[in-house]
């Protein structure tokens, strides 16, 4: 299906390359074939393995997070956030994860994430990559209407009128290949500006049969989001990209 076409220039703007078994050999692939490619972690203890791993990259963006369904374990971690912040444009995995009943979880993950979004905002130009899992309103009300740099909301699986405000708070949506073997999902994608839209696998959380997703496999999504668009591959592919690009483009404060 996609030996053919070129991958330079995809973009897989959410993707764990620290939890793959080779992840020297995951980047340079992502490299190789010039796919844009936002390496996320999940807590600052493990961001300088993927930023030694990134360092000569042009294609491959090492990112500053910090999971919140890891909070608990790893919230005093958060000391060591800052100076990388100083170090990186791209921020996540960070975010709301409502799946816990939990008030103090919930309470520090919020805590967390609004300091986060604080230091973000006051170094300006910041790319944050978004999880949302039940509680796409309480992230939207965290970063606010003008949040000075750009919002990824990954997976997004919020309602439609939270889509919406997403929208008009100047969010950016990553999709990935879940989400397009989902109604909701599928759905959601459809009400999505085009011009917000990035393509993103999440792996290896995300599964294509029974392997982990790699960034080629954005491939797939651009071919969905083509035929929604009812634009060829190559236009939905470059879209995404001249999306990305601009998004880079942005001022850095
Ligand atoms: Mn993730």
């Amino acid at each position: 299906m996609t030996t053919d076409r070129t991958l330079i220039g995809l973009v897989d703007a959410h993707c764990h390359v620290d939890l793959f078994p080779d992840p020297a050999a995951l980047v340079a692939d992502a490299e190789r074939s010039g796919i844009h490619t936002i390496a996320v972690t999940n807590a600052p203890s493990v961001f300088r393995h993927t930023q030694a791993l990134c360092k000569d990259c042009r294609y491959v963006h090492a990112a500053i997070g910090l999971h919140p369904q890891l909070v608990r374990t790893h919230g005093r971690e958060l000391e060591e956030f800052w100076p990388c912040l100083e170090e990186t444009r791209f921020v996540g995995e960070i975010g709301l994860d409502n799946v816990t009943n939990d008030p103090k979880d919930r309470k520090a993950q919020r805590d967390i994430f609004a300091r986060i979004l604080e230091r973000s905002a006051s170094q300006g130009g910041k790319i944050l990559t978004i999880h949302s899992r039940r509680a796409a309103a309480d992230v939207l009300a965290a970063i606010g209407a003008d949040f000075p740099g750009t919002t990824i909301l990954h997976w997004f699986s919020g309602s439609a009128t939270e889509l919406r405000c997403a929208v008009a708070s100047g969010c950016h949506f990553s999709v990935n290949p879940a989400m397009i073997h989902s109604k909701t999902g599928r759905a959601l994608i459809a009400m999505m500006p085009k011009a917000r839209v990035l393509t993103e696998t999440d792996g290896p959380f995300v599964q294509i049969g029974s392997r982990a997703a790699i960034p080629n496999d954005v491939t797939g999504v651009v071919e969905h989001l083509a035929s929604i668009w009812q634009l060829s591959w190559d236009a939905a592919k470059e879209t995404v990209e001249a999306n990305f690009t601009r998004i880079l483009s942005s001022p850095r404060r």
